[in-house]
């Protein structure tokens, strides 16, 4: 008996240690982790390991992207499939839920889900989109639709309106103007207040507000076909607008045409646009940077094309690989993450975990 009374005495003195030291933490004697106010989210669309390091190798070892050092991997299968595509992936990082290939925002059972971008303008956080196609393509459409199939592009058009979003800027305006059921969707932005712009002049013109910046009637051209920089341009024009709430923002950036180029085993086009998504990167970081606030977050929604990385040269940049298939793969792609908040990703992570980490960076969960 007087055994166990010592235990139970001993066993007493150890509970109390170990719960009381979160208590003392809490209180005020462990410095405490600052959380974001602010979340920039790019997602390179089809751009694994192998295309980040492509353009690594092409850079001479200068990339942004690499510079992080907070690093994940991400399962990138859907509710329906092995190999995801950019709607079941979109909906599944912005929304957190695995659904269908071809849908967008909603379940496999077809209820809609709430995107962290609708979330955080719920809570009056300034929120936008910046892409390299069509505004109403697969992965920007994730963060602002419910569509049962990534095709009902003139539906999620409208839908632009009812998303809460404060800033988007890339190709599509004929979803907004030539429409079958002949709406003008610039009249209705203009009647909720957005500046709507067509031309990058005219965007950059614009210092505050709402703005709904459609630069091309579909996608926008290749890099190497003379779209200039758009992307950098637009980047840097949507932190500007969106940072101007204090409260802080929401901005899904996304190399969208990564991914055409691993369609069509082109390494050069993957190349070309991974460095253009990467100088989009060097800008949110160095925004990240100054402003302390900011949580970056660079990912994929898959990779494309099964590419290995077969030649390469740091000195001249000379890189050269090969495809093995003109469609998607499933490996897990890299993650980066930078600033306050990144710590919680690191492991191999599902792709519906980055919904759920930003949120709780934000603290909107
Ligand atoms: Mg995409
Ligand atoms: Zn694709």
């Amino acid at each position: 008996m007087k055994n166990n009374s010592f235990l139970s005495a001993a066993l007493i003195l150890i509970l109390t240690f170990t719960i009381s030291l979160p208590v003392l933490a809490g209180g005020g004697k462990v410095k405490k982790t600052k959380t974001p106010k602010n979340v920039i989210l790019l997602i390179g669309d089809g751009m694994g390991l192998a295309q980040v390091y492509a353009a690594y190798t092409a850079s001479c070892g200068n990339l942004n992207i690499t510079t992080i050092d907070q690093i994940a991997l991400v399962k990138t299968n859907s509710a329906s499939d092995y190999i995801t595509d950019s709607g079941a992936g979109g909906t599944a990082i912005a929304c957190g839920e695995k659904t269908t290939n071809g849908m967008i925002g909603i379940t496999p059972e077809k209820v809609p889900l709430t995107s962290i971008l609708k979330h955080a303008s719920a809570r009056r956080l300034s929120t936008g989109i910046v892409s390299t196609c069509d505004v109403t393509h697969a992965t920007p459409a994730s963060f602002v639709a419910s569509a049962e199939s990534r095709k009902m592009t003139e539906k999620i058009a409208y839908q632009y309106h009812t998303s809460g979003i404060d800033v988007f800027i890339g190709g599509g305006s004929d979803h907004f103007i030539r429409r079958s059921d002949n709406l003008n969707l610039f009249d209705s932005l203009q009647n909720r207040n957005f500046k709507v712009v067509q031309t990058i002049p005219a965007m950059m013109e614009v210092k505050s507000g709402k703005m709904a910046a459609l630069l091309y009637p579909e996608h926008p051209p290749k890099i190497s076909e003379g779209r200039g920089d758009m992307l950098s341009l637009s980047t840097d024009k949507a932190i500007s607008l969106l940072s101007q709430n204090k409260k802080g923002f929401f901005l899904m950036i996304e190399g969208s045409q990564i991914d055409w180029g691993g369609h069509d085993n082109d390494f050069e086009y993957v190349v070309n646009e991974v460095l253009d998504f990467d100088r989009a990167v060097g800008i949110a970081l160095d925004f990240a940077k100054k402003n302390g606030e900011t949580l970056v977050i660079v990912t994929a929604d898959h990779e494309t094309g099964g590419l290995a990385n077969l030649e390469g040269n740091f000195t001249t940049g000379h890189a050269g690989g090969k495809f093995i298939t003109d469609n998607h793969s499933g490996i897990p792609v890299p993650l980066f993450a930078y600033g306050p908040g990144s710590h919680l990703f690191k492991g191999l992570i599902e792709n519906t975990e980055i919904f759920v980490l930003a949120m709780q960076a934000l603290g909107l969960n």
